[in-house]
């Protein structure tokens, strides 16, 4: 096998190849395709020359969000004993000031500024039980966090706004009003708590009600399944991940909506970002599908009005996409484009064993790309799927890749990512980074996106629509 020309990786990956039981191993081995520049000279022929720069494709607001979680035990003691902290904080980022603040020489921004703005920093929390904590006197950890998760979602996020943001309200109305908990085509609902059969339907006028067999309390936030990973004594972090993602995702669906109600115009001159995919996994999965659809109808109502749709960005900065992308990076010419198709996707980077028919069918609501800007830098980004729903196609994987049905978002996501780029994190992400450290930021009560759009005189932009 003809290693003897390959030059050690950087980080030193291939250094265990001088070890003489690998040499004697490789000796019989041989290639499916031996590695060479023709091979990425292909991939790279794939790629397109990214969308012209275009300043006018500029929203002039954007929303990015940043979520982070600590699940460590509270004490060193057994048994290990566990509270979940969640937080969601949103940011406004009025692209007309960024333009001012930033120093287009250093691309730099004062940190103490940014320093202020974390201390004043009032993000949107969430705090659950997890192994060995019984939340108000619940008989296990899982109702416990059940009751948590209700609580603490049906609460008025809006912090003091007139509009309300309720989480659990956007749920119902995301499920067309009426929310079935457990139910399936085959059986009727379950108790999330005994797992008797009953009809669990929940409104916005009736999000609890008590189960007909053991008494325990029911709640419409059941309906994501959070707490089926819960146990008593385990460790309960994937749970507390999966809740922080769901709720970052229908805290984005409950802001568009609280903005489309009070002025969906503003609508069009916005962008929210996302950090990570666009895609919902584990127990509360089918939310994505939900989301997909909620989308939809907005777009819809948008589009009567003759506004632009939604522009969602989702960045990712890890993953197997990203590990694809740095290694491709350097065959890149700068300035490319490429949605990521599944044809594509399992060549290259998943392996086309058994390629699924749609790849993220249970859990993505946008399509991947890769790009690399013009300035060198490489993005995973995404955008939402313009479908309502993936059955509506007969072929969804093919549907999904025609860059045709987003429209001009592609355009308008490869101009976000170029307006926001900073030297300063090398291909990582652009304003999700800057809801930390950005002074033209305001750090701001969740609930409060609206507010400040409103002081800052959207009304009066409404002309440059
Ligand atoms: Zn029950």
């Amino acid at each position: 096998m003809p290693y003897k020309d390959q030059r050690a990786a950087k980080g030193g990956h291939a250094d265990f190849v001088k070890n003489p039981d690998v040499q004697n191993f490789l000796a019989e081995c041989d290639y499916l395709r031996e590695p060479s520049e023709a091979e990425a000279q292909k991939i790279v022929a794939t790629f397109s020359k990214a969308p012209s720069p275009n300043p006018q494709n500029i929203p002039r607001y954007v929303v990015a969000s940043d979520a982070s979680k600590s699940d460590t035990p509270i004490n060193d003691k057994l048994p290990s004993t566990q509270v979940g902290y969640v937080k969601v904080s949103q940011v406004l980022i009025d692209t007309d000031s960024y333009s001012e603040l930033i120093n287009p020489n250093s691309r730099f921004v004062d940190p103490f500024k940014v320093a202020e703005l974390h201390r004043n920093a009032s993000p949107i929390t969430f705090v659950l039980p997890g192994s060995n904590v019984r939340f108000k006197g619940a008989k296990s950890v899982k109702d416990g966090f059940r009751k948590a998760i209700f609580e603490q979602l049906s609460m008025d996020r809006s912090q003091g706004s007139s509009n309300r943001l309720v989480l659990s309200e956007i749920l119902v109305e995301m499920n067309e009003g009426i929310v079935k908990i457990g139910e399936t085509r085959e059986k009727k609902g379950q108790c999330p708590s005994c797992g008797a059969e009953h009809d669990f339907s929940f409104t916005l006028n009736s999000q609890q009600q008590a189960c007909p067999d053991c008494n325990e309390i029911v709640y419409v936030t059941d309906w994501l399944r959070l707490h089926e990973d819960v146990s008593d004594f385990g460790n309960n972090t994937s749970a507390i991940t999966r809740m922080m993602n769901a709720v970052e995702h229908l805290l984005l669906c409950a802001m568009i909506k609280q903005i489309f109600r009070a002025d969906p115009k503003a609508l069009g001159n916005m962008a929210f970002v996302m950090d990570g995919p666009l895609a919902i996994f584990g127990q509360p999965a089918k939310l994505h599908a939900r989301i997909m659809n909620f989308l939809a109808k907005i777009n819809t109502m948008l589009e009567q009005l003759k506004i632009d749709p939604l522009l969602i960005v989702g960045l990712q900065k890890t993953g197997e996409v990203m590990d694809h992308i740095n290694l491709l990076k350097k065959y890149l010419p700068n300035g490319v484009l490429r949605l990521l198709d599944d044809t594509y996707r399992y060549e290259y980077i998943k392996g086309n064993d058994a390629p699924s028919k749609n790849f993220g069918n249970e859990t993505y609501y946008g399509q991947d790309f890769i790009f690399k800007t013009e300035s060198g830098r490489v993005f995973n980004f995404a955008i939402p799927y313009t479908f309502a729903n993936k059955a509506e196609s007969v072929n969804f994987s093919k549907q999904k890749a025609d860059p045709l049905v987003y429209g001009n978002n592609i355009a308008k996501a490869c101009q976000l990512i170029r307006h926001f780029e900073l030297d300063l994190y090398e291909s990582a992400i652009v304003p999700v980074a800057l809801a930390h450290r950005h002074a033209s930021i305001s750090i701001m009560p969740g609930g409060h996106v609206l507010d400040i759009l409103t002081k800052t005189g959207l009304q009066k932009n409404h002309q440059n629509l």
